[in-house]
């Protein structure tokens, strides 16, 4: 098997590769649906991705301009939840006063003759320079710090702004050390969770994720996507049945990632979007 010459990398198909080869190969070569919820209750799961997809809406139509108060009187006969998260949202969310805001921007860069893509719910350039990457995460718990830094979306992000970032910047390269990523979380808005970046920290990811995706590479070409040995992923894996690693899914309320009907909810036709690429 040999990796599409136009595969497309993302943060959620090289976490998977990270996180479980085979889960990989599943999902991205074989686009493989398997009838199973990642968490349970179902319909809890269900509700979650639902509302985590009406507050990614809401926000970015604040984002695009439309009025606070027209906004949150279509919440009106809303979940409680979703309106409690939405005034969070109002009372805490990020300072962008004077900001130049790209909500909903997809960014690429080649990678290794691939390409590599993020999709970020906003792109933020403060007045002093400073490039804030926020994204809205809607999960039942916030995930620890550390867990945060060893995500894929963590790395990946920064990289590619400050790759593919130019045209942001007036032309010019954007600097490492002006680029920031936040996770904020509706639940904890006074939470936010910021990292730095550095060119240190950049020169870091480019050899990591490109050591990456020739391994991919290498596992396509030899038909070799071994199983996760630790199972502990498997338990909120839709393919367990499937890869005969039990049928129970884990509770939603240990998942630290937004359920992936959120994000299929969520996700977007990439050969619609008008990316940019540099
Ligand atoms: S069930 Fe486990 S082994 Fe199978 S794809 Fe999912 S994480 Fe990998």
């Amino acid at each position: 098997m040999v990796l599409p010459k136009d595969f497309q990398f993302s943060q959620s198909s090289l976490q998977d590769f990270a996180t479980c080869p085979r889960r990989f190969e599943l999902h991205y070569l074989q686009r493989l649906s398997w009838p199973a919820s990642e968490a349970e209750p179902v319909q809890e799961v269900e509700r979650l991705a639902r509302l985590g997809a009406d507050f990614h809406r809401l926000v970015q139509q604040h984002l695009v301009g439309i009025n606070a108060d027209i906004l949150t009187a279509t919440l009106s006969e809303a979940e409680p939840e979703l309106q409690t998260w939405w005034q969070n949202y109002l009372d805490h969310h990020p300072a962008l006063d004077h900001a130049q805001t790209y909500p909903e921007l997809t960014l690429s860069t080649p990678l290794r003759n691939y390409r590599l893509l993020a999709r970020f719910d906003l792109l933020a350039r403060q007045p002093d320079g400073v490039f804030l990457i926020v994204d809205w995460k809607t999960t039942r718990r916030k995930p620890a710090r550390d867990y945060l830094a060893g995500q894929m979306q963590t790395r990946i992000y920064p990289y590619v702004l400050v790759a593919a970032g130019t045209a942001f910047n007036k032309g010019q390269p954007v600097d490492p050390a002006t680029v920031q990523m936040m996770y904020w979380y509706p639940q904890v808005p006074a939470e936010p969770e910021v990292f730095e970046y550095s060119k240190k920290l950049f020169r870091r990811d480019e050899e990591f994720l490109s050591q990456l995706v020739e391994q991919v590479k290498h596992s396509a070409q030899n038909g070799h996507f071994p199983l996760v040995e630790d199972r502990q992923p498997c338990r909120y894996c839709v393919y367990r049945s499937f890869c005969d690693r039990g049928d129970k899914a884990g509770p939603l309320l240990e998942l630290a990632e937004e359920p992936q009907e959120a994000l299929d909810i969520l996700s977007l036709d990439w050969d619609q979007i008008a990316e940019i690429e540099f």
